[in-house]
């Protein structure tokens, strides 16, 4: 382990260890168009433990305008699971924190309003606030009120100026992707009532470990959090957290309930979250170093897999150019010879070169035209949906390459 000397956490200012480094990564979610000429945006992408606060970030936090800007291609709507994820948040949020009439509530990243959608149905008072002018004017366009900003202290201060003071605060994958919390939590101080609380959503570094899916980290991902680490950020900026609860989206996650000190009963879940943690040693040094190691191996896997296939004259395609498949292509060094094409129903991406390996994007449709021989998983944490979609490429006789846990053919 090499100690980041440079680098101080940002929650708590404690040194800050790196345990893995990624290489030089483009960012995410930057599509490139065949004969671009201005040069493409790379960055150290690596991974740090707080020796103090032991908050797992990233040790170079790369400037939010290029990740999160008008052409941002992501949509939170874009899968049938996730639609259903939200449809059961935004209810159960109606059941309780939003049940009379005169209720508020904000989302911090709304994204193309996907959840904010269902709460302006039932007539609540909402306000989703997101950087990403594209996708906001798609939520517009759904009749869900957004404001094209960062949520900060001075976006909230605005708010409460305007709009008044909140009942409940939502963000869904979001959090993690802010490197200053320290201003977004002094302004859910400024925009929540007294007993507000404050819901959000997030990948969860267990899971990370367990699964050894190091493709979760990428440049939109700055904090990969543990029920410790979030506990401690929050008691820093006067709340405390009252609830944790598991989530089977995203390849797993965790959603955090938090309320001003003392407001609220903390459930049980809680300490058995954070005794679970002790247990697994999970925010020990020793774990981030064997997790290194593992992702070292899986690299080596999948790389060696590839390079079988292409000897053996195989066709390999990859399936959803996600903002995860990043690492991994440019991490294992994946190549258009490797890996011939990527198929993604994203239209935005379509007709353009992934991020720093250029393969080329396809629709959907193309993918059966014809089949190839193997295909490379990327959006693994849909593999449900997308291999119900796409039953006919098995009998085809096509078969599909994972690497979450492992590498594998399926
Ligand atoms: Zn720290």
């Amino acid at each position: 382990m090499n100690p980041s000397e440079s680098f101080r956490c940002r929650i708590c200012r404690g040194p800050v260890w790196q345990f893995l480094d990624l290489g030089r990564q483009p960012i995410s979610d930057a599509f490139r168009t065949a004969g671009d000429t201005d040069p493409e945006f790379f960055f150290d992408l690596a991974v740090g433990r707080c020796a103090a606060c032991t908050m797992i970030q990233l040790t170079n936090a790369v400037p939010r305008e290029r990740m999160f800007h008008a052409g941002y291609p992501y949509l939170s709507s874009g899968s049938a699971v996730m639609r259903e994820h939200f449809a059961r948040t935004a209810a159960s949020f109606l059941e309780t924190e939003l049940r009379d009439d005169g209720s508020f509530v904000i989302e911090i990243g709304c994204n193309d309003g996907v959840m904010l959608g269902m709460i302006a149905e039932a007539g609540r008072r909402h306000l989703g606030v997101e950087p990403s002018a594209g996708v906001a004017r798609i939520a517009e366009d759904a009749e869900v009120r957004v404001r094209v900003a960062f949520f900060e202290e001075s976006t909230a201060r605005d708010i409460v100026a305007t709009e008044g003071r909140a009942d409940l605060a939502y963000s869904a994958n979001t959090i993690c992707h802010i490197p200053y919390l320290d201003s977004v939590f002094r302004g859910l101080d400024a925009v929540l009532k007294p007993s507000g609380i404050f819901v959000f959503e997030d990948p969860y570094f267990g899971d990370i470990v367990a699964k050894t899916s190091y493709d979760q980290i990428y440049d939109e991902h700055f904090y990969y959090f543990t029920v410790r680490s979030v506990r401690e950020m929050v008691r820093r900026f006067g709340f405390e957290l009252v609830d944790v609860a598991p989530l089977a989206v995203h390849g797993g996650e965790l959603r955090y309930t938090v309320a001003r000190a003392g407001q609220r009963t903390v459930t049980p879940a809680v300490a058995e979250w954070l005794a679970a943690e002790e247990r697994a040693g999970l925010a020990e040094a020793i774990t981030c170093s064997r997790f290194a190691a593992n992702v070292g191996a899986n690299r080596r896997a999948l790389r060696g897999l590839l390079e079988r296939l292409h000897e053996a004259g195989h066709s390999v395609a990859g399936y959803g150019a996600t903002a995860k498949s990043a690492t991994v292509t440019n991490f294992v060094g994946i190549t258009p010879e490797l890996v011939s094409y990527v198929c993604d129903s994203t239209p935005a991406k379509q007709g353009r070169l992934t991020p720093g390996a250029h393969l080329p994007v396809l629709s959907p449709e193309r993918f059966r035209e014809p089949y190839p021989d193997y295909a490379l998983l990327f959006a693994w944490n849909h593999a449900e949906e997308i291999m119900a979609k796409e039953h006919e490429f098995r009998d085809h006789g096509g078969r599909w390459i994972t690497y979450v846990p492992d590498v594998a053919i399926r």
